[in-house]
């Protein structure tokens, strides 16, 4: 698969603190919350229907076959197959020449390849605007 270019540290999706993300390990723990943070990779290269969301801090990639219906929040996405539900990516959400998206996109920084679809809300930069806040 891809190899996407890791930050080193990862914000939690309960209480949004940064940590550091560790190596080699499919769960952590969040030491400001406590709460348990999924870092694995999710694929999806076929019809994979759910309620509710997916939250992991690895990444999320949807491949040309795949058909997502539900909400995804990851590190990073890449659409190049359909999703109905709004997307979450901490640092970076690609939309692939193929893709549709029906649903709100809310990442750092927004990729959108010529002849992607894209139905709903976008909010960018949403990092360096918190930190303005600061
Ligand atoms: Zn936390």
């Amino acid at each position: 698969m891809e190899e996407f270019p890791f930050s080193p540290h990862i914000e939690c999706p309960f209480c949004r603190e940064e940590i550091v993300r560790p190596v080699k390990a499919i769960t952590t723990t969040c030491p400001n919350c406590g709460k348990t943070i999924s870092l694995d990779n999710r694929i999806f290269n076929q019809k994979y229907v759910f309620s509710g969301e997916i939250v992991t801090r690895g990444n999320i990639s949807v491949g040309e076959k795949g058909f997502v219906k539900g909400n995804l929040s990851a590190a990073e996405i890449v659409i190049e197959g359909t999703v109905e539900g709004n997307v979450k990516a901490v640092e970076r959400i690609q939309l692939g020449h193929s893709s549709h998206l029906t649903g709100n996109a809310e990442t750092e920084r927004l990729i959108v390849l010529e002849g992607a679809t894209l139905l709903g809300d976008v909010k960018i930069g949403l990092r360096s605007r918190r930190k303005e806040n600061v």
